[in-house]
């Protein structure tokens, strides 16, 4: 199994490789060359199916033994006996908890994952790396947990100064590790994550700290997150099953095509997009056009651009990277991007639906769940729920991902319900820790000195 990027023009790469370049030299993102099947499985436990499902994508780069203990390590952070437990709310209507990790949001599944594998790798190599990624909010601190704790790792979080929950930057800012530093960026997410590829693309900068990204353009990361899919199909009864997924930069989305590219019953993805609704005017329209960021109740999902639908761009053009590269930059220079109809009617109208849900909508969703069944949702969570709702009644079951804890946007959950959700217990003391990051505005070479400074490889 080897990996090409989605832009046609980097060196084809093994696993090992991938996992610690991100994105690859010509700003493309990396792919696997095929779409291996699915393994046959039964009541073996989330860890068992997780090594099981990713082993093929390892390009034999990993001991099986090795790779399985990680698994075990990484999921033993959950505190559900049932690791993503399915929670039925109503006819065919489920949501599947993803937020039973460290930092209580489903990046947790797999960050818990990447951080362990490349301790692995790196101690391996005998090398250290720099870690940069930009966060709308949790994929910081579910980063920052997966490797706190690695002897040659270095990690530094770009997140917008006053667009995250106090929970959400209290996650990032009150770890104490040496290798670990977060900056809140005078911005929005767009330009965190604007700033974090201009460091990628600085080859010089790059070469000179070992640059390395966890942001959901790393391919392991969306590798990981297949596996729940092929979870919640199993725990249903292998039948055909609709997912519904609250999306940013769609990697989680990405990761049911993905499933479903390699066999499994993917009915439908419903796409749940916040007022920031790309995602769902492209899958209207077949175009996409940039707007403008506000801000959202549902924070993680306010994105300007969906930095993973390139890697569906890509199977659209039937794997074409140069078509997709000048598609990128003509969309980067007049933020529009319109897809042939032949090759949307192929790869996309199969499969996605998709649906916006504005702030008020969302907290009515929360206040019906919780209406309902006595249960306090977030307000990502909601989005997908309501995305689905939109759809109708459907023949087969449709799983909302909940993706964050309810404890994690505690504002929102006590607006819609009255109700203020408790944080769990491991995190009970979070508000009272002391704070520890370093502000500045979005300019590279300020955040690039800043980068350096830290760096202790
Ligand atoms: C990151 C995140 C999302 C969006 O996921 P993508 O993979 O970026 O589409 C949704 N909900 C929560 C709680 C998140 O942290």
């Amino acid at each position: 199994m080897r990996y090409v990027s989605t832009r046609g023009s980097a060196p084809e790469l093994g696993f090992a490789e991938v996992l610690l370049a991100g994105l690859a030299t010509d700003g493309g993102l990396y792919m696997p060359t095929s779409w291996p099947t699915l393994p046959v499985s039964s009541g073996i436990g989330y860890a068992a199916l997780a090594s099981a499902v990713m082993r093929p994508y390892l390009n034999d780069e990993i001991d099986d033994a090795a790779f399985s203990q990680m698994c075990r390590d990484a999921y033993s952070t959950f505190r559900h006996p049932e690791t993503v437990p399915l929670v039925e709310i109503g006819p065919n209507e489920w949501l599947m908890e993803l937020f039973h990790g460290p930092t209580l949001a489903f990046k947790d599944v797999a960050l818990q994952l990447v951080g362990r594998l490349f301790d692995h790798v790196l101690t391996q190599r005998n090398e250290r790396v720099m870690i940069v990624g930009a966060t709308s909010g949790d994929t910081g601190s579910a980063a920052i947990d997966g490797v706190k704790s690695c002897k040659n790792v270095d990690i530094v979080i770009l997140y917008p100064a006053g667009r995250v929950s106090d929970v959400q930057r209290r996650q990032m800012t009150t770890v104490v590790a040496p290798n670990v530093h977060t900056l809140a960026i005078d911005g929005t997410f767009d330009d965190c994550q604007d700033l974090v590829k201009a460091m990628f693309n600085d080859l010089a900068f790059r070469e000179e700290l070992n640059l390395s990204a966890v942001n959901s353009i790393n391919w392991a990361r969306i590798m990981a997150q297949i596996v729940y899919y092929v979870a919640a199909i199993e725990a249903l009864g292998n039948q055909p099953v609709s997912f519904s997924v609250p999306t940013g930069n769609f990697g989680n989305a990405l990761a049911g095509f993905i499933a479903r590219e390699m066999g499994a019953p993917v009915e439908k993805l419903i796409i749940g997009s916040n007022t920031n609704d790309i995602l769902t005017r492209f899958f209207d329209t077949q175009n996409m056009q940039t707007n403008g960021v506000v801000a959202t109740l549902s924070p993680s999902m306010d994105i300007q651009v969906s930095s993973n639908f390139e890697r569906l761009l890509f199977e659209m053009n039937d794997r074409d990277g140069l078509a997709t590269a000048r598609q990128m930059s003509a969309f980067r220079s007049s933020g529009e991007l319109r897809v042939e109809a032949e090759q949307y009617a192929i790869w996309a109208t199969p499969v996605f639906r998709a649906a916006r849900c504005d702030d008020a909508q969302t907290l009515a969703t929360m206040a019906d769940v919780y209406r309902q069944s006595g249960l306090l949702i977030d307000p990502h969570t909601a989005v997908g729920l309501s995305a689905a709702r939109q759809q109708g009644p459907s023949e087969v079951p449709v799983v909302t991902l909940a993706t964050a804890h309810p404890a994690k946007f505690p504002e929102a959950v006590q607006r819609a319900t009255g109700v203020h959700p408790e944080l769990p217990e491991h995190l009970a003391d979070l508000l009272e820790r002391p704070e520890q990051s370093t502000s500045m505005g979005k300019d590279l070479v300020t955040v690039q000195n800043f980068v350096r400074s830290v760096a202790q490889g």
